[in-house]
């Protein structure tokens, strides 16, 4: 496999690991994702991951206004090391080395988060998976994503979702609905395109961080994302 990366960062959310009814943990789906990333890994590219907790909680909508919102953002954080820890099992599983670094103290399973010592794991071929989002309430994992992508200076973002890129509206709504092959993050921000949210697409399209959205139910897209192949959305 060629590729135009030498390092990635590949975001998930929750629900994608939850599978079919998005709850838990899919162990089919999960090692198929592991066997993607390590023909990737196999390929030299350097693979880091951020996955979200949505199959657990999710902070503000599950809390909503019953519980301190910071609290309940702490459990949605506390969600993504879940997954975290069910992420470094399926790869080992997948013959892939891999760590997980958290943004706050979580000793039994995860190294703390230094940038240096995960662009090293990253240059020895072990996949870096980033849990706790950025460890502060009021931020979600896709600003996460982009803020770990920049740390270890990845050349693009690979987003996989539940639709296979951006349309200008809800393709399941629109039939009109048209897909972008490729756009700009100012136009994505401008016609309000949910690719993530506003302060993680401000924050990438700041530091000129590109975007590739692509879907992840066949998670062999990955690799084709990984290859740069024109799959999904990208935004430059
Ligand atoms: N969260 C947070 N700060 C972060 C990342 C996540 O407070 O930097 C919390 C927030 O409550 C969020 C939850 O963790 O709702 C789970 O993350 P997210 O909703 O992004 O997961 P996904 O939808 O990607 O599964």
């Amino acid at each position: 496999m060629e590729s135009k990366y030498r390092r990635l960062l590949l975001k998930m959310s929750g629900e994608a690991l939850g599978g079919k009814d998005g709850r838990g943990i899919d162990f089919d789906f999960t090692g198929r994702v592991c066997q993607a990333v390590r023909r990737c890994t196999e390929a030299g590219i350097q693979v880091a991951v951020v996955v979200g907790g949505g199959n657990y909680w999710r902070g503000g909508k599950d809390g909503g206004d019953r519980m301190v919102r910071a609290r309940a953002d702490y459990m949605g954080m506390l969600a993504t090391a879940m997954n975290s820890v069910a992420l470094v099992d399926a790869l080992e599983k997948a013959g892939v080395e891999a760590v997980i670094q958290a943004s706050f103290g979580l000793e039994r399973v995860a190294e703390p988060f230094n940038r240096d010592a995960a662009v090293r794991h990253l240059k020895a071929g072990r996949v870096v998976i980033f849990a706790c989002g950025s460890g502060e309430p009021y931020f979600t994992t896709d600003t996460a994503a982009v803020l770990r992508a920049l740390d270890i200076e990845a050349d693009v973002l690979l987003l996989g979702k539940n639709v296979d890129g951006l349309y200008s509206a809800d393709p399941r709504l629109d039939p009109s609905a048209a897909k972008f092959d490729r756009i700009e993050y100012s136009e994505v921000l401008r016609r309000d395109l949910k690719a993530m949210d506003a302060a993680a697409t401000q924050l990438a399209m700041e530091n000129h961080l590109p975007l590739h959205v692509f879907g992840l139910e066949d998670p062999e897209n990955i690799l084709r994302a990984a290859a740069g192949e024109g799959i999904g959305t990208i935004v430059y």
